[in-house]
């Protein structure tokens, strides 16, 4: 019988299907990364023994992280002040990067972004984060919230490594486990995450596009109240002075997918054009936990892909950030108009997206982070041993309600039907747990005090039932974003997205869409290649509708 040395057992911690790709990472380092690990006899064993064998693993798999273990009481972890057991840190005399809790699930992607951050140090971190944070002159403590099962919590702790090294002199990231970290996470009040803390004076719940994490951590408030403070600010000046005109070919309004990828063809096809976007780049991929299914990429982060799309969109095109469309008046000249100026376009492309659906009820907003939730996979941890209410009827619903049973929570579905759009398997596994429906059925107001308590459900037959629950998962879909596109006066389908021919154009002429707020196969190549299509067919139409300058100068400048 064979024994294992203590190297190829630290290197056996790590499965198969991941080690070959962290070795390959490790070895691209190009600085070497320390560890130090700090952990307290008696307290928390479990998860202090997990987190120095994936750390000695990671030692052993690379001569470019170096690891240092301490007790929790030593001389070393009274300088550094730890205050949990086990707690990690990385390259220490760097930063304040640090994971308070054992980062198992997608917090051990964290731990392995953040080394991998740390060995490119400043080079990693893109010219906009350390053009946002360079006038920081305060310090600033980010805790992250997060917890094994929860996809998007590396990105917003990604979001606090980036900004931890783009300013180490004044920011420290900490990403805090609430699953050995309890108290914690009920002295602040968490109920959702990622849950994002900035000096204990403002929080966020969810995972954010990295330019507005930025901004927010710059300027400790939320992005939506420093662009009002700045709306009010314009609006002033602009009393004094005239209406800012832009003349352009084609106004794409929106940045996801769809809108980058039409502003690489518009240009390329010699169309002058702009991106316009109201948040950061991105749109839903900014969102996306992990994208397998993009060709030429078998796994990215979405906040990845973002970038490459991002920075390839811009060596063509203009992109215009937190620039949000009000309004849209269709004539000769399509004017569209943001905050800074009014552009004036032959065309306009709606690549708008899609947002969550809400229920719209009493409670909703007042509980969201506090037993309302959009994601049962990062929150279902938080009311182990209690009462959910799941709402909806298709396969997130049900997927959704499946985790919920399996962490020992009395799940209940409820759904408007009286049967569900869901695959038959799911459905199948809904019925073999015993999971309670609530059939024909609508959740109408979600009750409490500081928490959720209760929800009144009200029967197709007039019945009305409050129900206890802890807390109540919303998976019902999302809505398309189509103000603009009923103010241009755009056909929408009866599912309420809009319709376009094979070519995206509209049913308003010069008016193109594409993504996913056409509907249809809502995925990242689906929008790209149609961004695509609509660029191509708008610069089409503009050849055939303006060829002769002279009839464009009468007709349309
Ligand atoms: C959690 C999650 C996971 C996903 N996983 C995958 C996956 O693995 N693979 C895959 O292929 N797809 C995935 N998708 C779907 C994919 O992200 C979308 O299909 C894709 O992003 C659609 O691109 P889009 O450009 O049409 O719209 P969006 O990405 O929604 O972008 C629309 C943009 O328009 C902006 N906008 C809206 N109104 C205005 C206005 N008035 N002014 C200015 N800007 C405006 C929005 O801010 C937004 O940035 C996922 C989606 C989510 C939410």
């Amino acid at each position: 019988m064979s024994t294992l040395s203590a190297e190829e057992k630290y290197r056996n911690f790590i499965p198969d299907e991941s080690r070959e790709y962290l070795e390959k990472l490790f070895a691209d380092f190009k600085r070497t990364v320390t560890i130090e690990v700090y952990t307290a006899e008696g307290e928390h064993r479990e998860y202090n023994e997990f987190t120095l064998n994936i750390c000695r693993a990671f030692n052993v798999m690379s001569d470019k992280i170096k690891l240092h273990e301490y007790a929790m009481d030593s001389e070393m972890g009274k300088k550094r002040d730890i205050i949990a057991t086990p707690t990690v840190l990385i390259s220490p005399e760097e930063y304040d990067i640090r994971f308070l809790g054992a980062p198992a699930g997608e917090e051990g992607r964290a731990l392995v972004e953040s080394l991998n951050l740390a060995s490119k140090g400043a080079e990693g971190i893109s010219d906009s984060t350390k053009e946002i944070l360079e006038p920081l002159e305060e310090n600033r403590l980010i805790k992250i919230f997060a917890s094994p099962t929860c996809p998007y919590c590396p990105g917003q702790a990604i979001n606090a490594f980036k900004a931890a090294i783009a300013r180490p002199d004044k920011i420290s990231a900490w990403n805090v486990s609430t699953l050995d970290n309890e108290n914690m996470a009920r002295e602040y009040n968490v109920g959702s995450v990622p849950h994002t803390d900035i000096n204990e004076t403002v929080t966020f719940t969810g995972l954010e596009p990295e330019e507005k994490f930025m901004l927010q951590l710059l300027f400790l408030k939320p992005l939506e109240d420093v662009i009002e403070e700045q709306k009010a600010a314009k609006k002033n000046e602009a009393k004094a002075s005239d209406t800012v005109y832009e003349d352009v070919d084609l106004v794409i309004i929106g940045g996801g997918p769809a809108g980058m990828s039409a502003g690489i063809y518009a240009k390329r096809s010699g169309l002058s054009c702009i991106i316009l976007e109201k948040q950061g780049v991105g749109g839903q991929v900014a969102l996306t936990p992990k994208v397998e299914n993009y060709p030429g990429f078998t796994n990215i982060q979405g906040f990845e892909l973002v970038e490459i799309l991002g920075s390839h969109a811009r060596e063509y095109t203009e992109i215009h950030q937190f620039a949000e469309v009000s309004d849209v008046k269709y004539g000769p000249r399509i004017e569209i108009t943001t905050e800074e100026k009014v552009y004036r376009a032959k065309g306009v492309l709606l690549a708008t997206g899609v947002n969550v659906r809400m229920l719209g009820v009493p409670g909703e907003d007042k509980f969201y982070g506090h037993g309302v939730s959009y994601c049962a996979t990062c929150d279902g941890n938080f009311y182990k041993g209690g009462k959910a209410i799941i709402v909806g009827g298709g396969n997130t619903a049900l997927t959704d309600a499946l985790h919920l049973k399996h962490l020992g929570i009395e799940t209940t579905i409820v759904h408007r039907g009286d049967k569900f759009r869901a695959e038959k398997v799911l459905q199948d596994s809904v019925n073999r747990e015993g999971i309670e429906i609530i059939w024909n059925s609508q959740v109408t107001e979600i009750i409490g005090e500081d928490q959720v308590e209760s929800a009144r459900i009200i029967n197709k037959d007039g019945t009305e039932t409050i129900k206890d629950t802890d807390v109540v998962f919303v998976a019902i879909g999302h809505t398309a974003n189509t103000e603009l596109a009923e103010k241009l006066g755009v056909e929408l389908r009866n599912d309420g997205f809009i319709q376009v021919d094979p070519t995206q154009r509209t049913s308003v002429e010069r008016v193109y869409a594409a993504g996913d707020v056409t509907g249809g196969v809502r995925q990242i190549i689906t929008a790209t290649g149609q961004g695509a299509a609509a660029a191509l067919t708008a610069f089409d139409d503009f050849t055939r509708l303006f060829e002769d300058t002279a009839q464009t100068e009468k007709n349309i400048w």
